[in-house]
Formats: C-alpha cells, structure tokens, sequence
C-alpha cells in the first residue's frame, strides 16, 4: 500500500481510544512500513495509527537519529517543563502553544514484541507526549493554551 492518507482532526477516528496490539505479524511490519514512508513524505517528527485510521497502539517517531517504532507505549517517568509550538499531521497548517514535560520515558514493544525503554528531552520528549495522547484519543488542540497567532507563526518560519 505504501503512503497512506492522513486523516484530520475532523475524522472520528482521531477520537477513540486505540486497542493494544496483539499480534506481531507481517500485517503489523506493513503497517509500520507504510507509516514511516507516509511519515517522511509528510516530513513530520511522529505519527500514531489512528492518523492512518487504524485504531492500534501503535506509534513512529523520527528522532533524527532514526526512526523509534513504539508498540503497546506506556509513559514510565516525565520531568521538568517546556511550552512551545506544537503542530500535528491531522491539523495542517497550524500551530497551538502547549505545555509538555521536559524529558519523557517510555516503555513500547518493537515490532517484534520485544520490550524496551526511550528516553528523550525537548522535541523528542514533546512528541512522545502527542503521540501517545493520539492513542487515547486526545489531539493536542484539546490540550493547548491557544493557536499560534499569524505573527508568531512567521517567526517560526
Ligand atoms: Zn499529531
């Protein structure tokens, strides 16, 4: 299948909560293949199942070194504190202000079913945050203080 459609906020799917996956199959390694191409073609930072309208505890994250594949994630420990711009796939072309914790850790399978730890700061720990939230059906407009205003989004640019 390859490059998969995003699905924007508007989509129900975007607000469910997601199932754990169960199985870690060729079905489940097409899945993440094709999510890591929808996710360098979009050039985003992560992308959740349910952006691709698959309602499964999976999760991708580029975390420029690589690409981190995140199954059945639980967050293990957060610290410390940030507010930034924040975007996502499914709300193109804007920008929110959002709080997140510093670091983050989490727990996830690889497409295996092997369990391992991630731990991140800054972007990273942000991203394992929205990412995580789209699994329970949360996008980060839910969470902000407000949108990025015209003047502060061409700064950003
Ligand atoms: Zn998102």
């Amino acid at each position: 299948m390859g490059i998969r459609k995003i699905l924007t906020d508007k989509d129900p799917a975007l607000h469910k909560v997601c199932k754990p996956v169960e199985v870690f199959d060729r079905k489940l390694h097409k899945l993440l293949d094709d999510m890591i191409q929808t996710l360098e073609e979009a050039q985003g930072v992560g992308l959740a199942a349910p952006q691709v309208g698959i309602l499964r505890r999976v999760v991708i994250v580029d975390t420029g070194e690589g690409i981190l594949e995140l199954i059945n994630p639980t967050m293990l420990e957060t610290s410390g504190e940030q507010v930034g711009p924040e975007g996502c796939l499914s709300v193109p072309g804007k920008y929110g202000l959002v709080k997140r914790p510093f670091y983050a850790k989490v727990r996830a399978q690889d497409r295996d079913g092997q369990w391992y730890e991630a731990e991140a700061e800054e972007l990273i720990a942000r991203c394992f945050c929205h990412e995580l939230d789209h699994l329970d059906g949360i996008v980060y407009t839910q969470v902000m203080d407000r949108f990025l205003t015209d003047k502060e989004l061409e700064e950003l640019e």
